[in-house]
């Protein structure tokens, strides 16, 4: 084929290609046989463009974070939405216009000054429009649900290059299946979302040493199944490395770390936020003395710092699940598997509290809209047999706890098991896309399905 002909993909070793593949993930190639960064919807139509005039599948990407969870970009047209607008949002009727290509904490920035901020993930350099697609769980999210329930308007390039809007009014069918139904269906050009009034969070850490955990983690559980909507926690092993960038009290050691937030709304409900932290930590403590706490009253925008993500890209693997309670042999054998007491690869091995919203259906949710599950379980390490080995190690240690379904933005590695949905909802996702896409320039992004 003529270089030409792929124009304005950038062929593989030229700087815009470079860019346009940039990813957080460093474990998966991105090598498109053309790729290039769009700014506008109208890049974006050219992008569909040459794709089906080449014959060439189209791949949609933006940070990487999720690079990992479809088949692999080789051979297929890359096209990475960096749209050059900026956030805009409505104070009045506390809504966000986010274009593609911004991160969570763009659209954190531009709310707060409002008193108001999104329901968004744990980091803030994650995408907002990839987020939104596989439902996206929030240290908000037992007070406001699975963030895709605030999305109002998806603007999408169609295989066709057509720009539509899907929402409740428009393409209801295209927004249903936009929420969670597994990717596929066109270009996210912008999203409209409700925000959610915020001025105060209590939010932080407190951390042990991880031999602890056999007493903490069922403790954390029990008092987990029964809080106030208002709070959303995870409990995690972490295997700190030993880096001078990290606190000394904490370099080298395998620790168990409690972090999330209560949300307060306003000055007046601090002391209720601030008693339910109580409510958690107290008896916790007197079990076991913490090496680390930075529990702390806030402003919306100290919460993408809490959980300490990464901010540079890594190599990373991982698996997840949707959980019922552990009961006590459960704990054991987690824990067990986890390395607590012996030694691990694995450098988090992750559980985040649901129920709350989380639990409860929206009237007018989209695929993934809530789950009954109590917990959200998410590990991961440096890619490697070892790894590969105490990640299998673990699953078998949660096997009996399993719901059989997961959580579309944590299921970020494309041959774990994973299930969003039944069968009869997979139909109808299925015919939907078959509708919007019906020669499958999209189908290598489709999230897979596999028990
Ligand atoms: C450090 C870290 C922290 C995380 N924390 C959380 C968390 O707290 N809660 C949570 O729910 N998830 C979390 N995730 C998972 C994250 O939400 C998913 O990986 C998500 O898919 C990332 O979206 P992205 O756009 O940043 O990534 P990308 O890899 O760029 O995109 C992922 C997928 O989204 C789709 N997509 C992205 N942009 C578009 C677009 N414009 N149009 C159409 N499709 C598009 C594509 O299918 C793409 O394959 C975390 C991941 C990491 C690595």
């Amino acid at each position: 084929m003529n270089t030409a002909d792929l124009a304005p993909f950038h062929q593989p070793g030229t700087p815009g290609y470079l860019d346009a593949c940039h990813s957080f993930q460093l474990a998966v190639p991105v090598d498109p046989a053309g790729a290039f960064v769009a700014r506008s919807v109208t890049d974006v139509v050219r992008a569909t463009d040459v794709a089906r005039r080449t014959g060439l599948p189209l791949r949609v990407s933006t940070t990487g974070h999720g690079m990992g969870a479809t088949a692999p970009v080789t051979g297929a047209l890359l096209v990475n939405p960096q749209m050059d607008d900026a956030v805009r949002i409505d104070p009045e009727a506390r809504t966000a216009r986010v274009p593609a290509g911004a991160r969570w904490a763009d659209v954190i920035a531009a709310a707060v000054p409002h008193g108001l901020t999104a329901v968004h993930g744990s980091s803030g350099t994650v995408g907002v429009v990839g987020f939104l697609l596989g439902g996206g769980i929030s240290f908000y999210g037992r007070r406001f649900g699975v963030a895709a329930n605030r999305l109002r308007s998806i603007t999408i390039v169609l295989a066709d290059g057509e720009v539509t809007t899907a929402s409740a009014h428009e393409n209801p069918d295209l927004f249903w299946a936009l929420r969670g139904g597994g990717g596929g269906f066109g270009v996210v050009v912008e999203v409209e979302i409700a925000l959610v009034p915020m001025r105060r969070i209590v939010t932080g850490m407190t951390v042990w040493d991880a031999a602890e955990a056999h007493r903490l983690a069922p403790a954390w559980q029990r008092w987990s199944v029964t809080a106030p909507p208002e709070v959303t926690t995870s409990l995690r092993l972490l295997s700190v490395p030993p880096l001078p960038t990290v606190p000394p009290q904490l370099a080298g050691r395998h620790i168990l770390a409690i972090d999330g937030a209560v949300s307060a709304v306003g000055d007046a409900d601090v002391p209720a936020a601030e008693r339910i932290l109580s409510d958690l930590m107290t008896p916790l403590t007197g079990l076991a003395e913490p090496i680390m706490n930075t529990w702390t009253t806030a402003g919306p925008e100290a919460l993408p710092l809490t959980h300490m993500d990464p901010a540079e890209p890594i190599p990373f693997h991982s698996d997840t699940a949707l959980l019922e309670p552990l009961d006590a042999d459960g704990w054991s054998s987690l824990l067990n598997a986890a390395g607590v007491g012996s030694s691990t690869s694995l450098l988090s091995v992750e559980f985040r509290q649901l129920g709350g919203a989380f639990a409860e259906p929206p009237a007018d949710g989209g695929v993934f809209s809530h789950t009954p599950a109590a917990f959200l379980y998410w590990a991961c390490g440096l890619p490697g047999e070892q790894t590969g080995k105490e990640l299998a190690g673990v699953r078998d240690a949660l096997l009996p706890y399993r719901t059989g379904f997961t959580a579309p933005t944590f299921a970020d590695h494309v041959d774990q098991p994973r299930r969003t949905y039944d069968e009869t909802t997979r139909a109808r996702v299925e015919r939907i896309r078959a509708t919007v896409d019906p020669g499958g320039l999209f189908a290598g992004g489709v999230e897979p399905i596999r028990d």
